[in-house]
């Protein structure tokens, strides 16, 4: 049976792990690992076995052919932010930046029972399956739930209980699950419906506005329970408000994330001279080009031989950070530098803007406990 990598750290890499395999930034890619395979990458082939027994995070480095360069990676174990950057695209997915703000906000924790709806390529699913008591996830698309379903199974999601997926429309039909629906819920003997009692909710619908009149079937009746909805546009918040008001969602929150990365880089100063020489350089050139252009075409009009005409080799020009030239270690200590801080060009994250809203069904106080806690706490 395949262990949960996701919820469990463990040290050593294993036979039948699945492993990320971090070939650069932008190139992750998840591998089951398995003795006497080989992974190719075009810096090399990695044996698996050369990956087993090692620690997680190890690099594994292998002489290029045919030079003495080695390519390298790093095998790294599955996370959820780590399986968020490499997972196979079945829909647009929420990232890390929103994933992580959403879980604080919702308060999602052990104890939590979370609701799901759409699965979708199943991002989202991986961070509350790690933090979250249950998941109760939900998707009507046919395929999607397939494909979903064999992906938790084989990150052992399924088997340690953690997630339950079920086929449905939830606008259409809500998120009740009984033992007629197509679901990986494993009902018990006598049992006939499952007890969901969800206090987080997070709705990635195009209309979640249709659902929320679904969800008093289901969440907690004694604890806060926490909305969050995830919509691309404003209009979208706007009927969600709307209808979170009529059911008695309140403390209405809207939120958008920017994620942005800083990065602290040298850059060169660049002076008024520099400018100068590179203007009176290319002046320069093209005179000579000029020039000899004319010569030619006299010559050649003059049925003269022109073999000797060589193009003019112009000395190279010392290194100008105004022109093309040899290129320059950032920091060399021949010119001048100054610090600054730039904004990374993209960062991945899908902006949608998030609604939070609470409700708390039973608000009556249970005054016997009252008694005993002021009881136990008054000295
Ligand atoms: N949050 C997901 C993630 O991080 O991977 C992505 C969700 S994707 C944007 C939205 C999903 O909701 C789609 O897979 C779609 O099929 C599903 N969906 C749309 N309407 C639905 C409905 N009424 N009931 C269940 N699923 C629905």
């Amino acid at each position: 049976m395949p262990i949960s990598q996701f919820s469990k750290y463990k040290d050593i890499i294993e036979e039948g792990d699945m492993a990320l395999i971090w070939i650069s930034r932008d190139n992750l890619k998840p591998v089951t690992i398995k003795s006497g395979q080989v992974f190719n990458t075009r810096y090399g082939s990695f044996s698996h076995d050369s990956m087993i027994g090692k620690e997680y995070g190890s690099q594994i480095a292998v002489r290029t052919k045919g030079s003495n360069r080695f390519g390298f990676i790093h095998v790294l174990q599955c996370t959820p932010e780590l399986w968020t950057l490499s997972l196979p695209h079945r829909t647009q997915i929420v990232y890390t930046p929103d994933s992580s703000y959403i879980m604080q906000k919702l308060q999602c924790g052990p104890r939590s029972r979370v609701i799901e709806a759409g699965t979708g390529s199943g991002s989202f699913s991986h961070t509350f399956a790690r933090s979250a008591n249950k998941l109760f996830s939900y998707e009507f698309h046919q395929l999607r739930y397939g494909q979903a379903l064999d992906e938790f199974r084989d990150h052992g999601l399924i088997d340690d209980g953690k997630v339950i997926i079920t086929h449905r429309d939830v606008c259409q039909n809500g998120f009740e699950i009984s033992k007629a629906d197509t679901t990986s819920y494993k009902f018990k003997e006598g049992e006939n419906s499952v007890d969901i009692s969800a206090d987080c909710v997070f709705l990635d619908l195009p209309a979640p506005w249709e659902a929320i009149p679904h969800l008093d079937n289901v969440i907690s009746k004694t604890k806060k329970v926490a909305v969050c909805c995830f919509s691309p546009c404003i209009e979208q918040v706007d009927k969600t408000l709307e209808v979170m008001e009529k059911y008695g969602w309140h403390d209405a929150q809207m939120v958008e994330i920017q994620g942005r990365q800083y990065e602290s880089r040298r850059q060169m100063v660049r002076k008024l001279d520099d400018a100068l020489e590179r203007l009176r350089d290319v002046k320069r050139r093209k005179q000579q080009g000029v020039e000899r252009r004319k010569r030619l075409s006299e010559q050649l009009v003059n049925n003269e031989d022109v073999s000797d005409d060589v193009r003019p080799t112009t000395p190279k020009t010392s290194y100008n950070p105004f022109g093309k030239g040899s290129r320059v270690k950032e920091g060399d200590k021949q010119f001048e530098w100054k610090q600054v801080a730039k904004i990374e060009a993209e960062i991945k994250s899908h902006t949608s803007y998030l609604t939070f809203a609470y409700k708390l069904v039973d608000k009556t106080r249970n005054e016997q406990l009252v008694e005993e806690l002021i009881d136990k706490y008054k000295d």
